[in-house]
């Protein structure tokens, strides 16, 4: 304020990092922002907010950003800025030629959880109507889409059961993969709020994250777990109360699927699943097992939060059905205090799957082969659409590489670096003949890319984010867009050029668009959330101003449908030549590839990414606290700095993914779920060296 002067006036948005989606009043001078304050009438936040919304925002006035659209005919070339329509024609061209030399399928389209829902939707809108295929996937692909399949089959609908409020009637909280002190602080805070007011706590995480225990917060269990075992160890849960007769066997035969329930508990009932069977496997003493399975069925109402931990596995579909199996077993969904949360890592990682983003649903998650649906959106859009499921991301790599997918348009996503195995994605994208980036700043996947197409930081914004508890948040501008067009207006020009029309005048009017396409949004509109602050969907005639809890009477799918959870291990796989397991996750100052925060001065806190280590693996191999270390897998190698931590396990590294110098990802598999390719980010095979000693 010193420096930038009184603030003249003020706008309420959202904050773009992470799925509380904390709402922030802007005060502004001028269109300069003087300083963030969260805002009290924000539901999600009530007032609070974390240093990475409260200070990390001065990367949308970076030097870095590219204001000019750009193009280049080789990667090779230097890039030359364009006006807008040289580079909207341009790419246009380019799109129209690789469709007609090979094929309509050989170009696709990847929208991105950082966009708003109305971004998002249009571009999903012109994959589909535009390029008239079905190749869109997001960037939630490679973290929440376990989530969408495990509940959407269980429960019925791709999405937490709870709003935030509800951990507060919460006896017991069960955190899996998750560690919201640094991924979700405002949740977390209100978290361990209920926690010191006497809720129980049980955590399972191969690390001994913050919440196991910090001041006046003492886990009543924590089960680290081998990073690989999670669907041994919800099995095991599961057993416990099976066999000890704690299932609920009213909220059973009234709510769910008595011939699924009955087949389930057959099977899990086998010894092979209770935990001292599995104690092996899972390293876990039977007994915590046992103690914390008791614990969740019988401690009052049970509240399952989970995160990537959980998804990011070849199991992650199934580990998220057996969670919903634990819950509908014991009666812990559809009331205050209890269901089955997961705790999005990005700010609109749920709009950017409501919005349709996956190759196989239309927005709302209504499959692109159901008829009735596809002829609704033909009739509305005008063009024929197809009926089969386009590509994912690994899949369009892998098309390329095989000469068969040669375009791409990525909105808002750095593919290269936040993708598994990079050589693998940097292959399928040098394959490709015209990449169109459409970003803040040249990132990595933009060393490959043809068209640079300016686009807005959520500064320059207007539009709705959707966050982990099915909150519509209302985003707004506090400044033009310093490429001077808006998100949405460069995809509908690009969309123009392609020949399929498109005439928003603001993106109330896309909103309209979806709400008239989509029923769990059929009631929302920009005056509503203006007059109410927010909305959770399901939004409709049933449910005028929202739904905070799901599932009350009856679930989404009507009968709740218990899922066998058949363990299966990862063909990942430790062994002479890579012993440890390495494991991933985020930093409170940091978010994701760091693009935004690595432009900050929230970069002071957190310079670089470290290895944390066991003392035992450290000293067997003659590492010191930071020590340069070499860390390699199958797939590549990186060096990195060792921090030496009794949070790890002996036998189980761990490091964050935020910097691209040091580049996680080159080591990490490309191994991933079963049922919808997200990868398996948490279990990589390495051998750590010493390489030097400062
Ligand atoms: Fe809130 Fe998440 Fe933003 Fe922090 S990063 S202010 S917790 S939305």
């Amino acid at each position: 304020i010193i420096a930038l002067g009184q603030p003249e006036h003020s706008v309420i948005t959202t904050c773009a990092y992470c799925g509380v989606g904390c709402s922030f009043k802007a005060e502004m001078k001028g269109n300069t922002v003087v300083r963030m304050v969260p805002y009290k009438g924000g539901k999600a936040n009530e007032g609070h907010s974390c240093v990475k919304g409260r200070f990390a925002w001065g990367y949308a006035t970076h030097k870095d950003r590219i204001t000019k659209p750009m193009i280049r005919k080789k990667i090779t070339d230097p890039w030359q800025e364009v006006s807008w329509k040289e580079a909207v024609d341009y790419a246009a061209g380019e799109f129209k030629r690789i469709q007609a030399q090979y094929g309509r399928d050989a170009v696709g389209g990847i929208t991105s959880s950082r966009c708003t829902n109305e971004e998002t939707f249009l571009v999903q809108k012109l994959v589909r109507a535009g390029f008239g295929n079905n190749n869109v996937d997001t960037c939630a692909r490679v973290c929440h889409s376990p989530t969408g399949y495990g509940l959407k089959t269980t429960l019925g609908t791709s999405a937490g059961t709870q709003d935030f409020a509800s951990v507060d009637d919460a006896d017991v909280i069960v955190v899996i993969g998750a560690n919201p002190t640094d991924g979700h602080p405002v949740f977390a805070s209100r978290m361990k709020r209920r926690l010191r007011q006497g809720a129980r706590l049980i955590v399972v995480d191969p690390r001994r994250i913050d919440l196991v225990k910090s001041p006046h917060i003492q886990a009543d269990y924590h089960l680290p777990l081998k990073p690989g075992t999670n669907v041994g160890m919800i099995n095991a849960i599961a057993h416990v109360i099976v066999t000890e007769g704690l299932v609920n066997e009213d909220y059973v035969r009234e709510r769910c699927d008595l011939g699924d329930f009955e087949s389930w508990a057959r099977f899990i009932a086998d010894e092979r699943h209770s935990p001292e069977a599995v104690e092996d496997l899972t390293g876990v003493p039977a007994a915590d097992v046992r103690n914390a399975a008791r614990l969740y069925a019988t401690g009052g109402n049970a509240a399952i939060y989970y995160g990537l931990g959980v998804t990011e596995h070849s199991q992650g579909s199934t580990m998220v059905m057996g969670m919903a199996n634990l819950a509908m077993a014991t009666g812990n969904i559809g009331k205050p205090g209890a269901g089955v949360n997961p705790l999005r890592g990005q700010n609109n990682v749920q709009g950017s799957c409501d919005m349709g983003s996956f190759p196989h649903e239309f927005s709302g998650y209504r499959h692109v082969s159901d008829d009735a649906t596809r002829q609704m959106f033909e009739a509305f859009w005008g063009v024929p659409l197809q009926g089969d499921p386009g590509l994912r991301i690994p899949n369009m790599l892998d098309e390329a590489m095989a000469g068969a997918f040669k375009g791409l348009y990525i909105q808002g996503e750095d593919i290269a670096q936040s993708d598994p195995d990079t050589q693998h994605v940097t292959a399928g994208l040098a394959a490709m003949e015209c990449i169109v980036i459409q970003d803040i700043f040249l990132n990595e996947t933009a060393k490959y890319a043809h068209v640079f197409l300016p686009g807005s930081s959520f500064l320059e914004k207007d539009g709705t984010f959707t966050n982990a508890e099915r909150r519509i948040n209302r985003v707004r501008k506090v400044m033009p867009p310093l490429g001077g067009l808006a998100d949405w207006e460069v995809t509908m020009a690009l969309s123009n050029a392609l020949g399929f029309a498109m005439h928003y005048k603001h993106p109330s009017e896309i909103m309209d668009e979806i709400a008239r396409l989509t029923p769990s949004f059929a009631g929302v509109s920009y005056d509503k959330l203006d007059h109410l602050g927010s909305i959770q969907w399901p939004c409709n005639d049933a449910a005028p101003n929202g739904t905070p809890m799901m599932h009350v009477d009856r679930f989404v799918r009507g009968k709740g449908k218990f899922m066998i959870t058949e363990f299966v291990p990862t063909e990942e796989r430790t062994g002479p030549r890579f012993p440890l397991i390495l494991t991933t996750g985020r930093i409170l100052s940091q978010y994701n590839v760091g693009a935004q925060t690595r432009r900050t001065e929230n970069s002071r806190w957190h310079e670089e990414d470290v290895l944390e280590i066991h003392p035992f693996d450290a000293e067997n191999r003659g590492v010191l606290d930071g020590d340069l270390v070499s860390l390699e897998s199958r797939s590549g190698e990186i060096a990195l700095r060792a921090q030496i931590s009794e949070r790890m396990q002996p036998g189980v590294v761990y490091t964050t993914f935020h910097h691209a110098k040091t580049g996680a990802n080159v080591i990490t598999t490309d191994y991933s779920d079963w049922a919808t390719n997200c990868p398996e980010y948490k279990v990589t095979a390495v051998q750590v060296r010493r390489t030097n000693r400062p």
